[in-house]
């Protein structure tokens, strides 16, 4: 049988409004501190990580299609979530609006230092669920990659990862923010994608070496790839292929958003037919790419919206 569609990218997760404040110091419990005026921007790990996808797949011409699935309110901000997905080339027909809850907000606060504090307001991300994950796996196929985060409900997830495996398609999940995961879902998993303090909270194991990765795999039942800021990333798979690859050395602007660029690459690199060891070298370079700008979804060659879908 042949298949002429192209491989889908199908990321299903959160979707925020991001309210960013610069501050001269962070505040203390009860104190009130004055700040430069309000930034607004479209965030959310999942609609940042379809983002970083759609621009690695024109980055590399590839005929990846990439697809978010998820909710936002009946809101201006859903709407303008919705309308910087399409702008970005990113399929936002699975993004359905919530009457009932609203868009999720990101508050956040950052100061000269460039330390931060977030604050979430989920809102329609908690009501991701059983149609959603219906919505995310309908037509998958063989060689399609799905991507998910923590940032909605884990029993979506779960759902989702079974069903996703039940056809043949792939799994990355990016356990963020960090949480502990049961080891059937890990298992299930085809790779786990965590930073060096979320790989403590998901596998309960300190992983910055390619032997630790490797131990990592193994206990999980998985891929393993671990992102350590600019040492690169670690990884392993079950079968026992383990390696490093360290991140080019570059001015640091804004980490925020580094992993989201990492996970949208390292997806892209799977569809195109690379394995784990190559899609991590394509993820690391996106991610390092990524901190030499301001902002979670900076990327150099933004999409010319007049070229075609070659
Ligand atoms: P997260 O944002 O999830 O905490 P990391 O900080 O580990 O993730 O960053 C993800 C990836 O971004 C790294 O694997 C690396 O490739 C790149 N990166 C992050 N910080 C730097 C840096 N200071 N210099 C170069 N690359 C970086």
């Amino acid at each position: 049988m042949t298949d002429p569609r192209p491989p889908r990218i199908v990321v299903f997760g959160s979707l925020n409004a991001d309210l960013s404040v610069q501050l001269p110091e962070l505040p203390q419990a009860g104190q009130t501190v004055l700040g430069s005026g309000l930034f607004r921007s479209p965030g959310g790990k999942g609609a940042n990580q379809a983002v970083a996808a759609a621009h690695a797949t024109q980055r590399r011409g590839l005929p990846a299609a990439v697809r978010m699935v998820g909710r936002v309110g009946a809101d201006d901000e859903g709407q303008l979530l919705r309308e910087s997905l399409a702008a970005a080339g990113v399929d936002d027909s699975g993004v359905q609006i919530d009457r009932e809850a609203p868009t999720g907000v990101a508050l956040i606060l950052v100061d000269d230092a460039g330390d931060n504090m977030i604050a979430v307001a989920p809102g329609a991300n908690l009501t991701v669920g059983e149609a959603d994950v219906a919505g995310a796996v309908a037509g998958l196929r063989p060689g399609d990659v799905v991507v998910c985060q923590l940032e909605v409900p884990v029993p979506a997830i779960r759902q989702l990862v079974r069903s996703a495996r039940a056809v043949g398609a792939r799994t990355v999940c990016n356990a963020a923010p960090a949480a502990a995961l049961d080891p059937e879902l890990l298992a299930s998993l085809t790779v786990l994608v965590v930073n060096e303090t979320e790989a403590r909270h998901s596998l309960g194991l300190s992983v910055t070496t390619p032997p630790q990765a490797a131990q990592a795999a193994a206990s999980a039942g998985c891929a393993v790839v671990v992102t350590l800021g600019s040492r690169g990333a670690v990884y392993a798979t079950p079968d026992g292929d383990a390696g490093a690859c360290p991140a080019p050395s570059v001015e640091a602007v804004d980490t925020v958003g580094a992993g989201d660029a990492f996970v949208g690459a390292f997806a892209v690199a799977l569809t195109a037919g690379d394995g784990v060891a190559e899609a991590v070298t394509a993820g690391v370079a996106a991610g390092a790419t990524a901190v030499t700008q301001l902002g979670a979804r900076y990327y150099p060659h933004p999409p010319d919206p007049k070229s075609g879908d070659e």
